[in-house]
């Protein structure tokens, strides 16, 4: 240490504390960075990699990036899942001797940051904590700094549990304790992509004990506690904004869990990880980007509470009887800017007057969204809106005290109207003034000099001064001009009497602009004591927003309001997949009934690949998931049970969390689904099995139907391509058979894409692969391979299937070949039983029929 510079003694020492971010160092008008955080930086930012001495042997590696653009680099890695410690100068480097001190003033993480450019400006920007207990629980708390709002839920379903949990929500950095589980750490890091950070802290502060007061277990206080030192160390500065914790019912709120969410794509898709072609983006008719922010919450969290469903059903409905008003009212919302995060970031003090501006303007459309609404006849939007607070006080402030066109910056004037207070307005007609009499003044010495060049000008070094070109200096009077500065072709002088009214004029506005900076202060101190009530208002704006923006959905694509009944029926009449219809030429989309009466749990769905089967079952869970959301649902009627939760094996197997085999992935997710389905559930198994060999596999997705059948009872749809498991509603009581109709025309499949009742006759399979358009000379050889396998022994696996009694014996026997009664059997049947299939070639064995057919 004892070699280094003073400089970077004390950055040593500061980067000591910080080393797990990048230390942005500040010297001058650039950030700094050494060592490795240059090292690693220079190749992340793509900026040139210097060096410095810094008084040791070797030169310091070193790379900077200039004050004023830091927010782009630093941006950037933030993005990358960085942390930056920003460390400033804090004393004036004019008043010290030595070195300036500098301290780190905050440290900016993916969960924590504020300023707007970093956000995503539809989406919340969750940072989350994760502590375990002792007995297996967990509690997951959020904060969104941007907006204030906290929650926190305590989880009783072990690791699995709590990472469904917070996958529930855009979270970007998980605060763990240090002696947190490592492999869930690992999986929380590389896996899921999140920033881990650390906190072993966990005791609240009295300052923030108002925020804890609903909170009464040991394991949310010490959860959300953790969460907070948390904020409280990386922030250093105002956290007036924070709201009262939440707790999160999780009965409140049919669970997803994290494999349902992603196979459905409810928030984005799981190719293109965009949100295009997703749930979210079928039925986002928000116009503000709080609204968007709450619709993916309501998406998150279903309502389980049949009057909640229905409250916001008959606001819906109320929205969409009127036309008219609700495209005025969505003209008026796209007016407000984001309220919520204003808030925020007024709490946090760092609002400049034009955001005070869009306050204020934002504001000024409250009344009109009130009038608006006022016209809507439907008693439940009435109580939507009886309760608004306008702000009116507020924003007679903003109108009073801000004025109209204010700059960016806070410390050059221009941000207080006119009137506001007397003393500014003094120094402004004062400043005023004095520029008039200047005006005055040039005029006068043009006079008495008979100089009609003569003029007054200014700079900022020798302030006011007369300027008189060289050819006519010789009729300036002796005496009173002094000289000041000397140009090529004039001269420019100052008098006793210009020097006089200069320090009057510049006194006045140097006073009125330190004086609007103090008004400025008092403004945004004051607007500040509003914060709660501009939260609320955002949350009541927010709610509208989506409500009218499910009323625009449900006009758009025809959807109808579901009803919900106590019975276990699901009814949907002409049912459609709200995201395919979407993405097909209009009209194509082949809509479908789902029915399953009270006595039905599960739906064994077989029929061709690409029939159709994925789309028919997820279109049941999504069309639950937007009954129970609040919004209408794609289909002609819908009467459904309320789901209490939804799992789903379905789709692309993307091994998101620990790096199984995709059947391994398939075994966790069914069994995730049957250790958690009850019987107000619904369970979607996609092709179950697929991932291992036949038997193996139709053995295991047989369990399974039996299984769901026998003890869990959830409404369950069941893909297969396993034909043989179709005779189980001889046994299954439960279980009807259903199918994707397909005809064949003219040596190729059709999919008419129809649910049927019934189990399907046929596999499509090679005539798929003819659609497809693969080589013929492959579909006959695939055909010439497929009667083999059908004509083929029974390999030893079956025969020890058959031994033990499986349920696979109706398979088995038609598979194995019959035993040749010599006696009764005709040359005819011996010649066919002596046949060698497995050697022949197709023409071998055309001729060979050919041959016994002659026989006949
Ligand atoms: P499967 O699960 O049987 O293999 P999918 O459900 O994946 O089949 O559907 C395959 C394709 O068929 C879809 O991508 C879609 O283009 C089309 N499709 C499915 N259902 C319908 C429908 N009801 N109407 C029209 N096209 C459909």
């Amino acid at each position: 240490m004892a070699q280094y510079t003073p400089m970077m003694q004390q950055y040593l020492k500061i980067k000591a504390d910080q080393k797990d971010a990048f230390l942005f160092f500040r010297l001058g008008d650039f950030y700094e960075l050494f060592f490795d955080d240059a090292l690693k930086a220079s190749q992340e930012l793509e900026i040139t990699l210097t060096s410095r001495d810094g008084g040791g042997s070797e030169r310091i590696p070193m790379c900077g990036v200039p004050y004023h653009s830091a927010e782009n680099y630093i941006k950037q890695l933030i993005e990358k899942g960085y942390k930056v410690a920003i460390c400033e100068q804090v004393e004036d480097p004019k008043a010290t001797k030595g070195v300036v001190k500098r301290e780190v003033v905050q440290l900016i993480t993916p969960g924590t940051v504020m300023e707007g450019s970093m956000l995503d400006e539809k989406e919340n920007n969750y940072l989350a904590s994760l502590s375990a207990f002792d007995d297996g629980s967990y509690t997951v708390s959020y904060n969104d700094l941007t907006t204030g709002e906290n929650s926190v839920a305590l989880i009783s379903g072990g690791f699995d549990a709590a990472m469904s949990e917070l996958y529930s929500r855009p979270v970007k950095e998980v605060v763990v304790a240090s002696d947190f589980n490592e492999e869930h750490k690992q999986m929380l890091s590389e896996r899921l992509g999140y920033t881990v950070s650390h906190q072993d802290e966990t005791e609240i502060v009295p300052e923030f004990h108002k925020l804890v007061e609903d909170v009464h277990q040991d394991k949310l206080l010490t959860g959300f506690g953790r969460l907070l030192n948390y904020i409280q160390h990386t922030q250093k500065r105002s956290l007036d904004h924070l709201q009262p914790v939440k707790i999160i019912e999780l009965k409140q709120f049919m669970t997803l869990d994290m494999y349902s969410k992603r196979n459905l794509e409810l928030l984005e898709t799981l190719r293109k990880k965009g949100k295009s072609g997703s749930l979210l983006s079928v039925v986002d008719k928000t116009t503000t980007s709080m609204g968007a922010r709450m619709l993916k919450k309501w998406m998150e969290r279903p309502l389980l509470s049949a009057d909640a469903i229905s409250t916001r059903h008959e606001q819906v409905e109320g929205f969409l009887d009127q036309f008219f008003e609700r495209e005025t009212l969505r003209d008026e919302l796209s007016n407000v800017y984001d309220l919520e995060r204003l808030a925020g970031r007024v709490a946090f003090g760092n609002v400049n007057a034009r955001d005070l501006i869009q306050l204020r303007n934002s504001l000024g459309r409250v009344p009109n969204i009130l009038a608006t609404l006022a016209q809507f006849t439907h008693p439940k939007i009435e109580k939507l809106y009886e309760k608004i607070d306008p702000l009116s006080d507020l924003k007679t402030l903003l109108d009073e005290s801000i004025a109209d066109d204010p700059p960016i910056t806070v410390k050059e004037g221009g941000l207080i109207q006119d009137g506001f207070n007397g003393k500014l307005d003094d120094y402004r007609y004062a400043s005023k003034n004095g520029k008039q009499w200047i005006a005055e003044l040039e005029q006068k010495e043009r006079t008495q000099t008979g100089i009609k060049s003569l003029k007054i000008g200014y700079n900022r070094v020798f302030g006011y001064y007369i300027e008189v070109t060289k050819a006519n200096l010789r009729h300036l009077p002796e005496g009173r001009y002094e000289r000041k500065q000397t140009l090529t072709n004039a001269e420019r002088f100052i008098t006793p009497e210009l020097k006089e009214k200069e320090t009057m004029i510049l006194e006045a506005q140097e006073k009125s602009i330190e004086l609007e900076y103090e008004l400025f202060l008092e403004v945004r101190e004051k607007v500040k004591t509003y914060v709660k009530r501009l939260q609320h208002l955002a949350e009541q704006i927010s709610q509208i927003d989506v409500l009218q923006g499910f009323a625009q959905v449900a006009e758009a694509y025809q959807y109808v309001r579901p009803e919900y009944t106590d019975e276990r029926i699901v009814n949907i009449k002409q049912g459609r997949h709200p995201v395919v219809e979407k993405v097909m030429k209009e009209g194509t989309f082949v809509p479908n009934d789902i029915y399953m009466d009270e006595s039905t749990d599960v739906l064994l769905i077989t029929g061709p690949n690409m029939s159709g089967k994925s789309t028919y079952m997820r279109q049941l869970a999504l069309t639950a998931i937007l009954g129970q959301m609040g919004c209408f649902v794609p289909c002609e009627s819908a009467s459904l049970p309320i789901f209490d939760q939804i799992f789903t094996r379905i789709g692309a197997a993307d091994d998101l969390v620990s790096g199984h085999s995709t059947f391994m992935v398939e075994m966790l997710e069914a069994n995730h689904a049957l250790s958690h389905a009850t019987e107000n559930s619904m369970i979607l198994l996609d092709e179950i099995g697929r991932g291992t060999s036949t038997y193996d596999g139709m053995a295991l997705a047989q369990a399974i139907v039996e299984f769901i059948h026998e003890e869990i009872k959830a409404k369950t749809l069941f893909s297969t391509h396993y034909h043989e498991l179709t005779t189980l509603d001889e046994q299954l009581n439960h279980l009807k058979n259903v199918h994707v109709r397909a005809e064949e025309y003219e040596g190729n499949v059709v999919f008419l894409h129809q649910i049927k009742e019934g189990p399907a006759d046929e596999s499509y399979g090679i005539h798929v692969a003819k659609l497809a358009h693969l080589p013929d000379v492959l579909i006959d050889r695939a055909s010439e391979l497929l009667d083999q396998l059908e004509n083929a022994q029974p390999d030893k696996k079956v025969k020890e299937l058959e031994e033990s009694e499986q349920q696979l014996s109706l398979f088995v026997e038609e598979a194995k070949p019959k035993p040749v009664n010599e006696k009764r059997s005709s040359e005819i049947e011996k010649r066919l039983h002596s046949l060698d299939l497995m050697e022949m070639t197709p023409m071998d064995a055309m001729n060979e029929l050919y041959q016994l057919q002659k026989r006949l």
